[in-house]
């Protein structure tokens, strides 16, 4: 991989993110909970090594555990591998490590079943990111697919290849394009706006609706960094 596709790591700051949620990191007690999501039915039988005694009513609500199985790949186990990076039993600077690791991390979709679930409130989303970031910081590799995508994005400022010029084709009132002195802006992500765009459409309707009001919106022509899936 270049050189240049790999985050500057000055301003990955992984290790000092794992460190500010060390507190709520330990709050863990590996009751293992968010492996689950409710059924809507109370009656169901219960799952886990548990059978039919606890966890009534749920079912398995982690893609990632419940493909591969191991406990690694679910949040519980997550947790564990956090806590043991931040007391240096896990060294992350050894390639092997690193590697079992990263393998590991990037099977989970940060769905965020597990933080909805957690009774402790934990930020598990939050915990496994800031974990994803202390592998760069170690030195790892971004994945070739990751990669790919930082490329695009960096060139067309979307993930899709898609042409930057045509971002905002859906919008029917090209008037509320970028509009000046609006009171409400619509910040359209990628997705919306070329590979769901009746979701981006359904926004814009409900915020023609505040026309009337005299709340006038802006649809933005531009998600600047696509943050949210360069962090992940
Ligand atoms: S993250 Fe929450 S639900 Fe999951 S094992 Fe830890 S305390 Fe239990
Ligand atoms: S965020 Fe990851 S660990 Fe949590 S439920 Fe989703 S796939 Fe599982």
């Amino acid at each position: 991989m270049a050189t240049e596709d790999k985050p500057d790591k000055s301003k990955v700051g992984g290790m000092e993110k794992l460190q500010k949620l060390k507190d709520e990191l330990y709050r863990c007690i590996h009751c293992r909970a968010c492996r689950f999501s409710f059924s809507g039915e109370p009656d169901r039988k219960g799952l886990g090594e548990h059978k039919g005694v606890l966890y009534e009513g749920m079912l398995d609500g982690c893609p990632a555990g419940h493909h591969f199985g191991w406990e690694g790949f679910w949040n519980a186990g997550r947790m564990w591998m956090a806590r043991a990076v931040l007391e240096g039993d896990l060294d992350i600077n050894d390639e092997k490590i690193q590697s079992q690791l990263y393998d590991i991390l990037y099977r989970c979709p940060t769905c965020g079943n597990c933080s909805i679930q957690c009774e402790n409130n934990l930020p598990t989303v939050d915990i496994n990111e800031a974990l994803r970031a202390c592998l760069y910081e170690a030195g790892a590799e971004m994945l070739p697919k990751h990669s790919g995508m930082k490329k695009l994005i960096d060139a067309k400022n979307n993930p899709y290849n898609e042409d930057h010029a045509h971002r905002t084709d859906w919008v029917s009132d090209k008037s509320v394009i970028d509009k000046p002195n609006a009171k409400i802006a619509y910040y359209v992500g990628c997705t919306a706006s070329y590979r769901m765009q009746g979701m981006a459409k359904a926004t814009e309707s409900l915020l023609n609706k505040l026309v009337k009001k005299g709340i006038i919106p802006a649809v933005l022509s531009s998600a600047p960094d696509n943050g949210t899936l360069q962090r992940k």
